[in-house]
């Protein structure tokens, strides 16, 4: 996170997109939206700027880390920086929706540990998540379940999804719902609320099967404080069916089932570079990988998610035409919606000469699961 400071600096160095002065931040509207997908943007220099970077973009919503996401612990949020980011929100005309920016929380969080200094700490930053979020006004934060660190299966045995939780699987769960009990507790009155994350599998980690999702929640004493967040990379290699039009629709169906019509509140749009099933986390772009354009054709069109933010956590920086990635995978996402629609505006810059929408790009921590560059 960086300093007050620095944020000042970046701030004189970078003046905001030309804007009326005249005119109040808060009358800004919202270009239309068009498929609500987003990007997990750099945070790099203060929050204000992963907004920025997702509207140049050309994006409806975006994912930030609120704090750095490998650390336990960060300096608090200072005034000047929800200051700027709640500026850029306005000057977006994002104050119309509140799922337009989510947050993702830190990967050391483990709230399924059975190892009391581990869970207290976990406990604690999740906290403090959530009351970064409460600050800056942002409503979803995205969590991985947790892991369990009990007998972990062979790497290669397949999930053994639609049964029941083995006991260590059992005991984990029972400890995500006392560890956000805890949470809640001691945050009364924060509406943020925890959106826990569909997983690979891997190791001991729980939240592959839709039905851990569902027994947290129904666990948790303030059920109200938890919602979803499904990944396609995710539940494909977790073994779900996402690989005809009829299989996708079906599993998304699945999902509503088993974990209630109106719970997924944030989407994962990932391609997968791992084998369905695999319970390898790798993700790929757009119609690229092993989940197929049926996976992402059933989330598109399923009227029930066109406002759910769709977030993108795939490779940064830029195709070898020089488009960069997020506006391609954009691109692809939205020609299902409306395939005569041509190419996403950064796209269509590029081919008629004119200059490319003036992306700032950091170095963005890579989402877990990203693959670098060059890295295969
Ligand atoms: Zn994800
Ligand atoms: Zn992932």
């Amino acid at each position: 996170m960086a300093t007050k400071t620095t944020m000042t600096i970046k701030t004189t160095k970078k003046p905001a997109p030309p804007t009326n002065p005249a005119a109040p931040a808060a009358s800004v509207t919202a270009p239309p939206i068009r498929g609500m997908i987003g990007s997990h943007c750099s945070a790099a220099g203060g929050i204000h700027n992963a907004i920025d970077e997702a509207l140049a973009l050309g994006l409806d919503c975006a994912q930030v880390f609120t704090k750095n996401q490998r650390q336990w612990s960060a300096p608090p949020l200072t005034d000047e920086a929800i200051r700027l980011y709640r500026e850029a929100i306005a000057r977006a005309g994002w104050n119309d929706l509140p799922q337009r920016v989510v947050s993702h929380n830190s990967y050391l969080v483990n709230l399924a540990t059975p190892d009391p200094e581990l869970r207290a700490k976990s406990i604690a930053a999740q906290r403090d998540e959530l009351e970064r979020c409460e600050a800056l006004g942002i409503r979803w934060c995205v969590a991985h379940p947790g892991a369990h660190l009990g007998t972990p299966r062979a790497p290669k045995s397949p999930n053994s999804l639609r049964s029941e939780p083995s006991a260590d699987e059992r005991a984990g769960l029972e400890r995500i719902a006392r560890s956000l009990d805890e949470i809640h507790r001691s945050l009364k009155g924060v509406r943020a609320v925890t959106c826990l994350e569909t997983t690979t599998g891997s190791g001991t980690n729980l939240g592959y099967d839709f039905r851990h999702l569902r027994i947290i929640r129904d666990l948790v004493r303030e059920p109200e404080r938890i919602a979803y967040c499904l990944d396609t990379c995710h539940i494909v290699s977790a073994g779900y069916d996402m690989g005809s039009d009829e299989a996708a629709e079906a599993t998304l169906e699945e999902f509503r089932k088993v974990c209630g019509r109106d719970l997924l509140a944030v989407i994962h749009v990932n391609d997968s570079k791992a084998p369905p099933g695999s319970r390898v986390d790798r993700h790929e772009h757009i119609g690229m990988g092993t989940c197929g354009m049926a996976c992402f054709r059933a989330i598109m069109l399923a009227p029930d998610l066109s406002l759910v933010p769709k977030i993108l956590e795939t490779e940064k920086a830029d195709d070898p035409s020089g488009v960069p990635w997020d506006s391609v995978n954009a691109g692809r996402l939205r020609a299902i919606l409306s395939p005569s629609a041509g190419p996403s505006p950064a796209t269509t810059r590029q081919a008629t000469g004119e200059p490319a929408l003036p992306v700032t790009r950091k170095k963005a921590p890579a989402p877990k699961g990203a693959v670098k560059k060059n890295a295969r």
